[in-house]
């Protein structure tokens, strides 16, 4: 039943021995699938088969593949200026997103930095909570202001100061625990025990600290775990009675995918430093962006030259991504996208829910356009991811999950396909043979 698909691609062999794949044991891993296209809700592979993605590409593709709008914005600023430093220089496609994504945004946030990748916006979002504290005068050696609260199951990149806010037991950083700087990690704040926890760390550490980061409303690396937005609430509302900086990591969250365009406009809780990235630009280029209120940047407007952020990265602004980032924002308000997230939601829940009966499925959960079955002990990962191909479907378990965050675009069909083969396959998963 699972003999590989034929899917050709002999280029692969000619590349494959000088690259580096993510997060992928080189020597044993399956050959990767040859992908030639991608088109709407479809990834094209080399053999033709076009399979329904329940993965929006690491959670970018929000307006599905080759989105001919985003396409000819890109293809028109690539004529235009595909690239200009914004050392000295500022150009409009810059100026007029900074104005318009902030308009999408909740007051105070108000100034954005603009990087090329997630991890990058979380780097710049740190940098700025510590050199807050030094810029107002704030920072001593008695009271540092560097270090960040983080939680369990975070995740917020793999670059090393976002290494460190996040959990090394999610499996991603394990390799450098002890060479990144260590950080206080606490439970979610879901319980009296760890509100209290919570509460007690922050008065008692406020002088060390420089902020508190989360992903907001969702774990996404971290297993897809879902949690209340009072959890939010009670972080917003303790930091405010302790004078601390909030920072959420939207990444995953932002652009539509749990149902609001951002959870901090749809929720009711505002952060005082905000990173996106991902969907920034409908998935067609490395774009980021971190955002800050008016509260933070204010310390960083003086006439001390070393008042100034010490961040710049080559590519800060990139055109392109301006320019795609604008076609997506033009999609999010001529489509209905949030309604499309919402049928996905619908379409989820009854299809999705069969498999709570299944053997070993511990969880079925459904937020936004994010479906998740979780099993107890997932094992045979690549036995799945191939017969997923062999169902139509692209969708890549990872830890104890099985789970889909498909292009809102989606039609019903593609999202019956989807759904019903995530259901179909864990259960032929279950029923694998196994040692006792
Ligand atoms: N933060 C969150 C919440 C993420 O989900 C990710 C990527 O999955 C990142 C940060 C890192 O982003 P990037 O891979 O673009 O560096």
């Amino acid at each position: 039943m699972s003999s590989p698909p034929d899917l050709e691609g002999p280029w692969i062999e000619a590349g494959l021995p000088h690259l580096w794949l993510p997060y992928t044991q080189m020597k044993t891993a399956p050959r990767p699938v040859p992908v030639t296209g991608t088109a709407g809700s479809r990834v094209i592979l080399a053999d033709g088969t076009q399979l329904v993605d329940g993965t929006s590409s690491w959670w970018t593709a929000c307006h599905g593949y080759n989105h001919p709008h985003i396409v000819g914005a890109v293809r028109a600023q690539l004529d235009a200026m595909p690239h200009v430093m914004m050392g000295g220089l500022l150009h409009e496609p810059v100026c007029r997103l900074a104005e318009r994504l902030i308009g999408h945004l909740p007051r105070p946030l108000d100034r954005i930095f603009f990087s090329e990748s997630g991890s990058v916006s979380v780097e710049v979002a740190l940098k700025m909570a510590i050199q807050y504290w030094r810029n107002r005068g704030d920072a001593s050696a008695d009271a540092p202001h560097t270090a960040f609260i983080c939680f369990d199951g975070g995740y917020h990149g793999d670059t090393t100061g976002a290494m460190s806010v996040s959990d090394p037991d999610e499996g991603f950083h394990e390799a450098f625990r002890g060479s990144i700087l260590p950080q206080i990690r606490l439970p979610l704040p879901q319980t009296p025990e760890t509100k209290a926890r919570f509460l007690r760390t922050l008065t008692e550490q406020r002088h060390t600290l420089a902020g508190v980061i989360i992903e907001p409303w969702i774990l996404g690396a971290g297993g897809m775990q879902f949690y209340s937005a009072d959890v939010l609430r009670f972080i917003r509302a303790a930091c405010d009675e302790q004078d601390m900086l909030l920072i959420f990591d939207e990444i995953m969250t932002g652009f539509g995918r749990t149902g609001t365009m951002f959870i901090c406009s749809g929720h009711g809780v505002v952060p005082d430093i905000l990173t996106l990235s991902k969907a920034l630009t409908g998935g067609t280029l490395p774009f980021a962006a971190t955002v800050s209120s008016s509260k933070v940047s204010e310390p960083f407007l003086s006439d001390d030259p070393d008042a100034a952020l010490m961040h710049g990265p080559t590519y800060m602004g990139n055109p392109l991504g301006c320019a795609a980032a604008h076609a997506s924002l033009d999609l999010f308000e001529a489509e209905p996208r949030m309604a499309q997230v919402a049928r996905i939601e619908r379409g989820f829940r009854e299809l999705l829910e069969p498999a709570r009966s299944l053997p070993r499925v511990k969880d079925v959960r459904v937020r936004g356009a994010i479906g998740v079955i979780e099993i107890d002990g997932l094992d045979n990962i690549p036995w799945l991811k191939t017969r997923f191909i062999e169902k139509g479907v692209l969708v890549r378990p990872f830890g104890s999950i099985i789970y889909a965050t498909p292009p809102f675009i989606l039609n019903d069909e593609e999202l019956e396909q989807l759904a019903t083969a995530m259901v179909e396959v864990t259960a032929e998963w279950a029923q694998l043979p196994r040692a006792a």
